[in-house]
């Protein structure tokens, strides 16, 4: 048996003999040890070039950079679950060392800095080299046989900054922080965010692209993820014709990523690219179906934004449907084409597959097999969101064909008037699907105005189809072995009733402007758990208020950030 002693006790039982264990009264006051693993930095060429000054960076996969020190970095927030998730609490993570960290003063342990090298197709053209702008790697670390990679987000300018500063400000930065955790606990594949500072810099910025630039608090993110590989990596060493780097990159992947794939013998190489480009189709599928349930538009969805593991990354100017409008997104930039609308995202996540797929080629050098993994992108994006609508209704038993009809039915009404995307599955969830109830569609109706944005100027035919479609709903649910509270049940499990809604983040970010961080808090721990009913929490649930409707940061965003 080892008795659990203090240090000096554990001197005294020495001389004694005695076997014991050394109780840590205050593990926070230790000196915090990560385990690092930089497999990127580790197992990949380092561009042979130091220093951030802008440049081509060729037959190399990141650059050596040094973040820039911010001249006052101060707290705003901490992720106490993403920490958590990285064995680390918020106490460790505020202590001085991680502050000058995760705000790029200092480094830590063996991390390691660096800017990624990538390229991508940016609104349908080939952009050539883009690269980690503004944000810089600083290190893989460990925890329970998890490896993630931290990022530094508005750190300095980096060889790939380009025309810009490296710098991030705070608004679009608070969007980004709050957005990740909330997709996380949504349970939508995304990179995470651990902290949020300010650095003390003010940073020019032209919010609208209108000439009217104006200082703003700059910002430092960081943010967290497995892999913050992208599919413009690949394609930056396929445009250049540097197909050893180009296999390189996809036998780290492979390793690191898709382990599993590893199974067949080097001269069946061709065989595990092609899982490998399945298995990114599958999962960008996945993330796509996801984002179309709860109503997410990411906005720029070039494929630069695109994560090789089906994560969402890049959030900039996103957005949430508030009413349900297929063609809205968010992004003022691309209000003329709607490329990155709502309705949109999956086609554009095909699209996009096909410049990966373009990419692998030189690995795969079999077309009609990427052509035919693109084609059945399609089938299962068409099949997966009838699944996933019927089940946004509740609707558990397979009928799917007929369901098909009452799904469709409801998106076009859902498109007449202002219905709110989320509130009205919330709604919907609690009528009754009862058979012998039908008659009373009427209160029902009643009982679902808020989530409409005009109920008392709605025409009575738009009643009537709503009503019709009502009953039917109730009888099709009615019709099926599940007790109804199950129903409603299945139903609030994948309809959030929390999301972070356009005019909640610009509410947090001018409260922040005035120094007040709380808003930010009290979304974080709301946005924790999007499903649940938190009834003191029930204004961030509520719709769009009128004032919100055109305000800019609310409903229109531009790429500033
Ligand atoms: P994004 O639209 O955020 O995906 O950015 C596209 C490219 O521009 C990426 O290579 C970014 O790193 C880069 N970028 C965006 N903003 C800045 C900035 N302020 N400074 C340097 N590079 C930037
Ligand atoms: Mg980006």
């Amino acid at each position: 048996m080892k008795y659990l002693v203090t240090t000096n006790q554990a001197v005294i039982a020495k001389l004694l003999g005695i076997s014991v264990k050394i109780r840590h009264h205050n593990r926070m006051k230790q000196k915090p040890t990560l385990i690092f693993n930089n497999r990127f930095f580790n197992e990949l060429k380092a561009d042979p070039i130091l220093g951030n000054h802008c440049r081509e960076v060729n037959e190399a996969f990141y650059s050596l950079v040094t973040p820039q020190n911010p001249p006052e970095p101060k707290w705003v927030s901490v992720s106490a679950n993403c920490a958590e998730s990285l064995g680390l609490s918020t106490e460790q993570i505020t202590s001085k060392p991680f502050q000058n960290w995760l705000s790029g003063r200092s480094n830590m342990q063996e991390s390691q800095s660096y800017a990624m090298c990538y390229g991508g197709h940016q609104f349908g053209h080939w952009a050539g080299q883009l690269g980690d702008g503004r944000a810089i790697n600083i290190g893989e670390i460990v925890h329970q046989q998890q490896t993630t990679a931290l990022q530094l987000k508005g750190a300095g300018l980096t060889p790939y900054s380009r025309n810009g500063d490296g710098l991030a400000v705070l608004r679009s930065s608070i969007r980004e922080y709050i957005c990740s955790e909330a997709m996380y606990h949504l349970g939508i594949a995304t990179t995470r965010a651990l902290s949020l500072m300010t650095s003390g810099e003010q940073v020019l910025r032209d919010m609208f692209y209108d000439g009217h630039p104006e200082m703003e608090p700059g910002a430092i993110l960081c943010r967290t993820s497995p892999s913050f590989i992208r599919f413009g990596h690949f394609e930056i060493f396929a445009a250049r014709g540097d197909l050893d780097n180009l296999k390189t990159l996809a036998d780290f992947t492979l390793r690191h990523h898709f382990p599993h794939l590893l199974h067949h013998p080097a001269d069946l190489d061709a065989k595990k690219y092609k899982m490998f480009f399945k298995e990114v189709c599958q999962s960008s599928l996945k993330l796509i179906l996801d984002w179309m349930r709860v109503g997410f538009v990411h906005g720029v969805m070039n494929t630069d934004n695109m994560s090789i593991l089906g994560l969402t990354i890049d959030f900039g100017p996103y957005g949430w449907l508030d009413h349900y409008d297929p063609n809205w997104t968010p992004n003022t930039t691309d209000f003329s084409h709607r490329r990155y609308s709502y309705q949109q995202q999956p086609m554009v996540a095909q699209w996009n597959l096909s410049r990966l797929a373009n990419a692998l080629f030189p690995l795969i050098k079999d077309a009609d097999f990427l052509m035919k993994v693109l084609n059945e992108f399609a089938e299962d994006y068409q099949q997966g969101w009838l699944e996933m609508m019927r089940s946004k209704l509740g609707l558990v038993h397979d009928d799917a064909e007929s369901d098909e009809d009452l799904v469709l039915q409801l998106m076009h009404l859902l498109e007449q008037v202002e219905t709110d995307w989320t509130l009205f599955f919330r709604h919907l969830a609690d009528i009754d699907g009862d058979i012998s109830k039908t008659s009373s569609s009427g209160d029902d109706l009643n009982n679902m105005q808020d989530c409409f944005y005009h109920f008392d100027d709605l025409p009575q035919d738009y009643l009537q189809q709503f009503k019709d479609w009502l009953n039917k709903y109730k009888k099709r649910a009615g019709s099926q072995q599940l007790l109804d509270k199950d129903r409603r049940i299945n139903m609030n499990r994948i309809n959030p009733k929390y999301i972070f809604r356009n005019y909640l983040a610009q509410m947090a970010i001018e409260k922040a402007h005035d120094g007040d961080y709380s808003m930010i808090e009290e979304l974080m721990e709301t946005l924790q758990n999007p499903y649940e009913e938190q009834p003191e929490r029930e204004n961030f649930s509520q719709k769009r208020p009128e004032w919100a409707r055109t305000k800019p940061g609310c409903s229109t965003l531009s790429c500033s950030s």
